[in-house]
């Protein structure tokens, strides 16, 4: 996947408040923290999602007195990235000012009660966003949830397992088996019909005279007699008849 980040302008972000805003981090990063609303929350069209995000920003700015959203970065349903406090500036959402500068902070809208298990647009989401922090930030490879080192039930337990497990990106459904290319394939009859066409040495005759197999069948079974003298030479034409039959059954389950 590539990551589909929202930028700040783009999802219309207030300005931050100065100083503390803009507050560099002060070491370098462990890993990337998870995180979820705590809050009913239900899915919702894309959108609407850059509506929900100003509505956090403004739950942080003017209810919390911070100075800027808390998060790094949000990762809606659909599996989009808004850029939060981004790579370089401190987050505020890990529960205190030594936690925040341990670990990037990384929201998914995912709720304690509605929509309670991240969708797998939205787990490829967070995933861009983690190898984003990696590469980018830099951060290391730990990942975790705001659980851990504080008291408190974020980020839903559906949300830590999976950053327990390693946050893996979600397994697709395995492709459907692509349907048979029926025009290549010869049917049965199609084959029965080109080994009756087949040029045979003629066994009737010496000498070298082709003739389709059904023709040499239809005279074996009306003088059993002269096929009899003949079987040597049929035999050997049968050899290539098995090898035609398997070239149009090779070409049957190649498909
Ligand atoms: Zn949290
Ligand atoms: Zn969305």
């Amino acid at each position: 996947m590539t990551l589909k980040l929202v930028s700040r302008s783009q999802w219309g972000a207030r300005a931050y408040r100065t100083p503390n805003g803009a507050t560099p981090y002060g070491r370098a990063r462990r890993g990337v923290k998870l995180h979820y609303l705590g809050t009913p929350y239900s899915d919702r069209a894309h959108d609407k999602c850059d509506d929900y995000v100003r509505q956090i920003q403004a739950q942080h700015m003017d209810g919390n007195g911070w100075s800027d959203i808390g998060y790094s970065f949000v990762v809606c349903t659909h599996g989009y990235v808004y850029e939060g406090r981004g790579l370089k500036r401190r987050n505020s959402a890990n529960g205190n000012t030594s936690l925040n500068d341990q670990d990037y902070a990384v929201l998914l809208l995912v709720g304690s009660s509605g929509l309670t298990k991240p969708t797998d647009a939205q787990l490829d989401g967070a995933r861009d966003a983690i190898e984003y922090c990696r590469k980018s930030g830099p951060a290391g490879t730990w990942i975790g949830g705001h659980r851990d080192g504080y008291a408190t039930s974020c980020p839903g337990d559906a949300v830590y397992a999976w950053a327990k497990a390693g946050a893996p990106r979600p397994k697709t459904a395995a492709p459907s088996k692509p349907a048979p290319e029926e025009d290549n394939m010869p049917s049965a009859k199609e084959i029965a019909a080109a080994v009756m066409e087949y040029q045979i040495d003629d066994p009737r005759t010496t000498g070298t005279k082709y003739v389709p197999v059904k023709s040499v069948l239809w005279w074996a079974g009306a003088d059993s007699a002269q096929a009899n003298a003949k079987v040597e030479s049929l035999e050997k034409q049968v050899k290539h008849l098995t090898e035609l039959v398997n070239r149009l059954l090779a070409a049957n389950t190649q498909g």
